[in-house]
């Protein structure tokens, strides 16, 4: 496994092999088994695979929420070389924002809902740098988890508006055994926190069920959620939605599919997750 913060060195190593395909994972870190789940889905569907590992200080609107995202490269490197790992990027932050830095992408309309209202500049942060991995990586396939949708939503405008050569893929979420979405900052929570947090997951589930049953006010669903996470005393919410999943517009009416989504405070730690209705299926 090669580790490597150059940019050169990354490229060689990118197009040693002519057809070579290339998945490419971009990380923040403090990897944990949703990381991992999408490395083995990019190992089974590509050649080679390069994690990348940064955390891209422009995506963060909170100095205390980037200040305290945990770190440990030595245990993510030992993770990485156990599953297999080809190639690590390791890039400084002032190798890819010098101090001239002026460039960023911007998705315009998606990004106005749910986390882009909750976190401005957020998106812009995250598409700017995954144009600068994938403009520096190329990559073949590119691996992104549910866990973020809207993310993975604004990404996929991106790589269509602005051409990009290579394909999205969006990987299931991973959850704890007690329903918590993995997640970096659950380190952060405390254990009575910890102890709460699972209501995020056992509110998504039933808003869910309520809809397989047939209700079909959003206004009601999103009533149900408020109060169920209400009862959880650490808990503030920061937002609940139920949304068009392509539009992220919220509905008001539930007919086809929907994207049920929330952001939650615990603390200081602010904690996001989502589950996908569809009528179809049922
Ligand atoms: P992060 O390091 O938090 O920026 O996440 C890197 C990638 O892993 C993103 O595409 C996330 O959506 C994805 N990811 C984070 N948590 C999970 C999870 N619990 N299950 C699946 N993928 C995840």
């Amino acid at each position: 496994m090669l580790v490597s913060e150059n940019i050169s060195e990354i490229r060689k190593r990118r197009w040693l092999k002519n057809g070579e395909t290339w998945g490419l994972v971009p990380t923040m870190g403090f990897l944990h088994k949703g990381h991992l789940s999408l490395v083995r889905q990019a190992q089974q569907e590509n050649d080679a695979v390069c994690v990348s590992i940064f955390v891209n200080p422009i995506q963060f609107n909170r100095k205390q929420d980037f200040d305290t995202y945990p770190v440990d490269m030595k245990k993510d490197l030992a993770l990485l070389e156990k599953e297999g790992v080809d190639l690590v990027w390791t890039p400084k932050a002032d190798q890819l924002y010098p101090r001239n830095f002026q460039t960023y992408v911007d998705v315009t309309q998606i990004t106005q809902f749910l986390e882009g209202a909750a976190r401005p500049g957020h998106f812009r942060g995250v598409t700017t740098i995954v144009a600068i991995l994938f403009n520096v990586f190329q990559p073949t396939r590119a691996y992104f988890g549910q866990k973020d949708a809207q993310q993975v939503a604004v990404i996929r405008r991106m790589v269509e508006d602005l051409l990009f050569n290579l394909t999205i893929k969006t990987c299931p979420t991973m959850r704890e055994a007690d329903g918590l979405a993995m997640s970096s900052r659950n380190t952060n929570l405390t254990e009575d926190a910890r102890e709460q947090a699972p209501v995020l997951y056992q509110t998504l589930a039933e808003a869910r069920r309520l809809m397989e049953e047939g209700e079909e006010s959003a206004v009601k669903i999103k009533q149900f959620m408020q109060e169920k996470i209400e009862q959880t005393s650490l808990a503030l919410i920061d937002y609940i939605s139920v949304a068009d999943p392509v539009t992220l517009q919220e509905l008001e009416t539930i007919q086809g599919e929907a994207l049920i989504s929330l952001a939650v405070f615990f603390g200081e730690v602010r904690l996001i997750d989502n589950v996908v209705f569809s009528r179809n299926t049922q």
